[in-house]
């Protein structure tokens, strides 16, 4: 399937516990690497990454909001599937 160049954010399991997403600010790809961790403690890593003031590798700071600026829901969604619907 060939895809234009401008890549939709698009969120790929490249293994079994790392997955690519895009940073919605600046469009660089992110590597999230959750390192065989059970779906609860992916959860608990992406919360407390989220509010870890880091530089972006498209170079650009921020003091929160990585959860959504780096598509971590997504990334867990896509590797550990969708949780059936509780909650929400
Ligand atoms: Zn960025």
């Amino acid at each position: 399937m060939l895809q234009s160049q401008q890549a939709p954010p698009a969120v790929e399991v490249l293994d079994g516990q790392r997955v690519r997403t895009h940073c919605l600010k600046c469009g660089e790809a992110i590597v999230l690497d959750f390192g065989g961790l059970s779906r609860q403690k992916a959860l608990e890593k992406v919360a407390e990454m989220n509010v870890i003031p880091r530089e972006c590798p498209g170079f650009h700071v921020e003091l929160t909001g990585w959860r959504r600026l780096w598509q971590m829901d997504e990334a867990i969604e896509a590797l550990y599937g969708k949780e059936e619907n509780r909650g929400n």
